[in-house]
C-alpha cells in the first residue's frame, strides 16, 4: 500500500498555501489503488495529481484532499531515433526527456520557460513555448495518452479517437482524470547548438515590429519588455530569436576561428616538418572530424545513414575541401561555401540509397 503524509502544498508562486495528504506511487497500479481507496463517499475530498509543482499559482494542491505525486512515475519506456516518438511516464520531466533524446538528433516539440515540468503537468496545462507560432502547444504533439478516469477506467485517448477528451484533457489542469503515460512525436534537430540574435529597442512599437518579423524567420522567439521605463521608452525590450543550428553552422563556427593566412602557412610548412603535422593533426584536423565522425555516427543510429557506408571517407571530404580552397584561392572558404559543402556534397553522399562509393 502507498504511503500517505500530510504535507503543506504551494505552487511556484508560494501563495495560498494549503494542506493536503500526499502520495508518492510508483507503479499506474499504486495509482488506481489510492483512486479505488478515495472513491466518492468515503468522506474524503477526492484527489488530484501533481507534477512538479511549476504552476505559477495553487493548481496542484487540494485542501484537506489527496494529492497523488508523480515524481517517482519516471520512466521513460521506449524511444526511437528512427521515428522521434517517445513514450513514457507522466512524471518523466522535460529536462529527462531532453537530456535522453538530444543526443540522438531530436528534441522537445514544445519547452516552456523551464524543463522541470513534468510531461502530465505539460499536457494538463497544454503548456506553450517559444516557438507557439511554428509549433503550436504541447498537446498537438502528443499522439496518444493513457487518463485513469474518476470511475477508475484507465483509456488511452488520441487525438482522433477521442478527440472531445483528448482536447477537453489538454488544458484541463487535472480535473479530467489522471494521465499515467503519454506518446509524443519529437522533433528533429541537426545539432544541439541555437544560433541566436539579440535585438535592443528603443519602444514597444519598435519591439513588436522586430518581434512580428522574427518570428518570419525564426522557429524561437521571445522580448523581455520594460514596463517600468516611462515616457517614450515604455515598453523598449531585449528581443531575442534563434532556432538550432544546422551541421554547417556548427562547424563553419569552428573554422572561421582560423585565418586563412595562418592555414596557407601551415599547409607549406607541413609538407617538410613531421612533428607540425603530428600536432596539427592532433590539435587542429582529428576535434573537427570527430566532430562531424559523432554527427554521422547518430544518423547510422536514427537510420538516416547506412551502417555500410565508409564514414571515414565521409568525414574526410570536409577539411580536404576547405584545405583545397585555401590552397586555390589563398582564402579560407566562407560560411556560405562550407554550408554548400556540407548540404550539397555531404549530406546527399551519406545519405543516398545506393553507396555512391561503390558504383
Ligand atoms: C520559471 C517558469 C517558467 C514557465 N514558463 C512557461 C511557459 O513559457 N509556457 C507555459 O505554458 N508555462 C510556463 N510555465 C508554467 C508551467 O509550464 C506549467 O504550470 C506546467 O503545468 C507545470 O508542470 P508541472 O509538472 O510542474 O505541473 P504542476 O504544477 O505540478 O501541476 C500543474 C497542473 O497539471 C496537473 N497535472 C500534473 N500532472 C498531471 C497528471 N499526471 N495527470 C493529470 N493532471 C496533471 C495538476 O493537477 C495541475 O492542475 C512556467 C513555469 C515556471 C515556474
Amino acid at each position: 500500500m502507498t504511503v500517505t503524509r500530510e504535507q503543506v502544498l504551494t505552487g511556484w508562486g508560494r501563495l495560498a498555501p494549503t494542506t493536503a495528504r500526499v502520495a508518492a506511487p510508483a507503479t499506474a497500479d499504486e495509482v488506481v489503488s489510492l483512486l479505488q481507496t478515495t472513491a466518492a463517499g468515503s468522506g474524503q475530498r477526492g484527489l488530484i495529481a501533481r507534477g512538479l509543482g511549476r504552476s505559477y499559482n495553487n493548481a496542484a494542491q487540494n485542501d484537506g484532499g489527496l494529492v497523488i505525486m508523480t515524481e517517482r512515475l519516471r520512466r521513460i519506456t521506449e524511444f526511437s531515433p528512427a521515428t522521434g516518438t517517445t513514450t513514457c511516464e507522466a512524471g518523466v520531466s522535460l529536462e529527462q526527456l531532453m537530456s535522453t533524446v538530444l543526443p540522438a538528433g531530436w528534441f522537445v516539440p514544445v519547452s516552456p520557460g523551464t524543463r522541470q515540468v513534468s510531461v502530465g503537468g505539460a499536457i494538463a496545462a497544454d503548456v506553450h513555448g517559444k516557438n507557439h507560432h511554428v509549433a503550436g502547444s504541447f498537446a498537438r504533439h502528443v499522439r496518444w495518452f493513457d487518463l485513469l478516469l474518476p470511475d477508475g477506467r484507465e483509456q488511452r485517448v488520441t487525438p482522433a479517437g477521442d478527440p472531445a477528451l483528448f482536447w477537453l484533457t489538454a488544458g484541463a489542469m487535472g480535473l479530467t482524470g489522471i494521465i499515467l503515460r503519454a506518446q509524443i512525436q519529437l522533433t528533429k534537430v541537426q545539432t544541439s547548438r541555437v544560433r541566436v540574435d539579440t535585438d535592443r529597442t528603443a519602444d514597444i512599437d519598435e519591439a513588436m515590429a522586430i518581434l512580428a518579423a522574427a518570428d518570419q524567420k525564426c522557429s524561437y522567439t521571445v522580448a523581455w519588455l520594460d514596463c517600468l521605463a516611462r515616457g517614450r521608452h515604455l515598453g523598449r525590450a531585449v528581443v531575442t530569436s534563434g532556432d538550432f543550428a544546422a551541421i554547417s553552422q556548427g562547424v563553419c563556427s569552428q573554422e572561421s576561428r582560423f585565418n586563412a593566412q595562418i592555414m596557407l602557412g601551415l599547409i607549406t610548412a607541413l609538407a617538410h616538418d613531421i612533428e607540425l603535422r603530428d600536432v596539427v593533426r592532433e590539435r587542429m584536423i582529428e576535434p573537427r572530424t570527430n566532430a562531424i565522425r559523432k554527427i554521422f555516427e547518430r544518423a547510422v543510429e536514427r537510420g538516416e545513414v547506412s551502417p555500410e557506408r565508409n564514414l571515414d571517407l565521409l568525414v574526410s571530404l570536409f577539411p580536404a575541401l576547405m584545405i583545397q580552397q585555401v590552397l586555390i584561392v589563398g582564402e579560407l572558404p566562407d560560411a556560405e561555401f562550407s554550408e554548400r559543402v556540407i548540404n550539397d556534397v555531404i549530406l546527399p553522399l551519406a545519405t543516398a540509397s545506393t553507396n555512391p562509393f561503390n558504383s
